[in-house]
């Protein structure tokens, strides 16, 4: 056999190896999160909610990304799922560990879609990290002892089950309201019947009226709220400006603020911003979301829908980088796939694996 023969022969099997390794999969499936309580805000009450979960495969590194649709702004599972599927080429075929460019390219072909954004995005920053062989947090940066403490969500109920769900959230130190409704006053008064443990207030735009929304804020004040999450509709904004002036507690932006280029209109009117991968469509966008609304001195909060450990996760490796936290998403839920994040005395504990870190559920 001659050298050339030799390494011909020789090359071939491991050519068609690597080429193997190099061949991207994308496997999509709509997965029915089951609440186990009916989850009732302003918006909507809901007993299981349906989220996009992905596996991006390439390299023999399975990567998991979850989208959780947000209704308000016209998505849902199968818009989220046609929206992928419509990039399945472009993902499939691009290099994931140029993820920028790949993002670059995701947002100028698909408008919207912002769930189905995430999940592809968490997907990917999970793929580079775990080919890297470090954890998510890690390859930000981060120290996982500066993770802050998670609220735990109570949604909208009767005073009754108000206070179940708080003798069932013991664990947590602080409590975030759901409110926004004419039953406030008996929501909180039942809170306040189980706990004097500080609370947040989300009103999710429930106040239509500015002297309404002062009255019901300075009420808040003397309960022992911190802060109120989006008081007011996210488009009056110089109401929420008017509201913010005479209140003593800081008022947080939500519904008013989705993507980085919301924050410099909205600075005027909020003290903080609460960020969801889901609204402003991943990872990478929170990080450039965060980092804006520090540059316009604002407070920061990391916050989620309903999502499985995948999504929750995900937000949790961030969260070394912000005051506060909302990510909750996965308690929620009476059947979660994975585990990731755990809470330990309310304090978020980062997986210390590569990647976000993910372990089936069982
Ligand atoms: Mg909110």
């Amino acid at each position: 056999m001659t050298r050339r023969e030799w390494l011909q022969l020789s090359a071939a099997p491991l050519a068609s190896a690597l080429r193997a390794a190099e061949v991207s999969s994308l496997r999509l499936e709509i997965v029915r999160l089951r609440l186990k309580h009916t989850w009732t805000t302003v918006m909507s009450s809901s007993e299981y909610r349906d989220n996009l979960h992905l596996v991006y495969t390439r390299g023999g590194i399975a990567a998991r990304g979850e989208g959780a649709p947000i209704p308000r702004y016209q998505e849902d599972a199968a818009s989220a799922r046609r929206a992928v599927e419509s990039l399945r080429g472009l993902i499939e075929s691009a290099d994931p560990r140029q993820f920028r460019k790949l993002s670059a390219e995701i947002a100028r072909r698909l408008p919207g879609q912002y769930a189905a954004k995430a999940a592809i995005d968490i997907a990917l920053m999970d793929w580079v990290t775990q080919q890297l062989g470090v954890p998510l947090y890690r390859y930000l940066g981060l120290d996982p002892r500066d993770t802050p403490v998670t609220t735990f969500s109570i949604g909208i109920d009767t005073p009754e089950i108000t206070r179940q769900k708080v003798r069932e959230a013991a664990a947590f130190p602080v409590l975030k309201i759901k409110v926004g409704l004419a039953t406030d006053e008996e929501t909180i008064a039942a809170v306040r019947a189980e706990t004097s443990k500080p609370l947040r207030v989300d009103a999710n735009e429930g106040w239509k009226d500015k002297e309404e929304a002062v009255r019901k804020i300075r009420w808040l004040e003397s309960q022992g709220v911190e802060f109120v999450e989006q008081p007011m509709p996210a488009a009056m904004l110089e109401e929420t400006r008017w509201v913010r002036s005479r209140v003593n507690i800081p008022i947080f932006a939500d519904e008013a603020c989705l993507h980085a280029e919301d924050i410099p209109r909205i600075a005027v009117a909020f003290d903080g911003v609460n960020i969801k991968l889901m609204k402003c469509g991943g990872i990478q966008a929170a990080l450039r979301m965060i980092e804006t609304a520090r540059a316009f001195g604002l407070k920061v909060m990391l916050g989620c829908m309903i999502e499985s450990s995948i999504g929750i996760t995900a937000a949790a490796h961030l969260s070394p980088l912000v005051d506060y936290a909302d990510l909750d998403g996965n308690l929620l839920i009476a059947n979660d796939p994975y585990r990731g994040v755990t809470v330990e005395n309310g304090k978020l504990v980062l997986p210390n694996r590569p990647g976000l870190g993910l372990l089936p559920a069982n």
